[in-house]
């Protein structure tokens, strides 16, 4: 990073950003890319350039855009959210289909754009299977409704799965990635699409702040994750597995090992054992850290920080905090 050379974004001078933009757009598959600082100004550009105030954007059940942005895409774009449910992670095409309301309708908001999240984070990491998105992206373009994959977790859903980036995000008209999730880079993330489109796009990141000088330093950082970090992704795919599976055994947590797929492990306490802010608060006084997602539910994300015997002594913390 302190070697990068860098310049003025705004101006496409910044050589470093304009190299990682080139590496993104053709790892990705798409016609161009451009860099944005986080995920959920990507999610919001993109809300900008492929929607108008008023608009229908159709999700899956919790999922970031419409759930975890402070209401951003209301506030930004003027849109509502659709949101399906998606308990392993994603709906089907004619979950989708039934969900459209048609443009030109007497009184309904018009559907124009369709956001599947993969790995979808509110059902716990999951892959949402290529049949699908291809399935849902193919429908959806037949409906005259542009589609976008938040792929903020793609690079989970690939070594996962063993399919490239391109081939994931082939069904959409545009994608982003992020840096600065399991990559571990400090921050960045990717939206890529048609030239016109990404285009289009820089007028949005502007307009939001997202215009940048010297980033370089990021796209150095970024540069080097993907090319360093990538593959140890499938560590902390069996680290949330190992986790899950210690977890599974107390009678207190009910929990399906067989479900964790990537690098995050939801899990429901069940009656008689202590709140999930109990579990959380006497797990970090032993040095792990949770999050309480819900009254009894928590979440643990396995990331490269941590080794497979951490994770174990991980579990088997949690384990005692809430079977003592
Ligand atoms: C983290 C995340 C985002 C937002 O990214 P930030 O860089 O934190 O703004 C959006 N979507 C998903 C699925 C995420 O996991």
């Amino acid at each position: 990073m302190a070697a990068a050379d860098v310049g003025d974004d705004q101006f496409g001078e910044d050589p470093s950003i304009n190299r990682l933009e080139e590496r993104l757009a053709a790892l990705l598959g798409k016609e161009a890319a451009m860099w944005v600082p986080t995920g959920t100004m990507a999610n919001q550009v993109i809300l900008r350039t492929l929607t108008r105030p008023g608009d229908d954007v159709i999700v899956a059940g919790g999922a970031h855009v419409a759930l975890s942005e402070t209401g951003a895409g209301s506030a930004n774009a003027g849109v509502g959210f659709t949101q399906l449910p998606a308990p392993a992670g994603f709906f089907t095409a004619d979950e989708f289909r039934t969900a459209v309301k048609p443009i030109g309708h007497i009184v309904l908001p018009p559907t124009t754009l369709v956001s599947v999240e993969n790995t979808h984070n509110a059902s716990g990491g999951r892959i949402v299977p290529l049949g699908v998105m291809a399935e849902v992206a193919e429908t959806a373009a037949a409906m005259g409704v542009s589609s976008y994959m938040d792929g903020a977790r793609l690079w989970n859903a690939a070594v996962a799965t063993g399919y490239d980036p391109a081939t994931l995000a082939a069904p959409f008209d545009m994608v982003w990635v992020a840096f600065s999730k399991g990559l571990g880079a400090p921050g960045g993330a990717i939206v890529a699409g048609p030239a016109d489109t990404v285009g289009e796009a820089r007028r949005y990141r502007r307009m939001q702040g997202g215009a940048m000088r010297q980033v370089g330093i990021f796209a150095a950082a970024a540069d080097y994750a993907l090319s360093h970090h990538l593959d140890d992704l499938a560590l902390d795919h069996a680290n949330a597995r190992q986790i899950a599976e210690i977890l599974a055994d107390s009678g207190r947590i009910d929990l399906d090992p067989s479900i964790v797929e990537t690098n995050i492990v939801y899990f429901d306490l069940v009656e008689g054992a202590p709140s999930a802010r109990a579990v959380v608060d006497g797990a970090a006084d032993s040095g792990v850290l949770a999050l309480a997602s819900g009254p009894r539910t928590i979440r643990v994300v396995t990331h490269r920080d941590v080794t497979s015997e951490q994770c174990r002594q991980a579990a088997a913390t949690l384990v005692e905090v809430i079977d003592q």
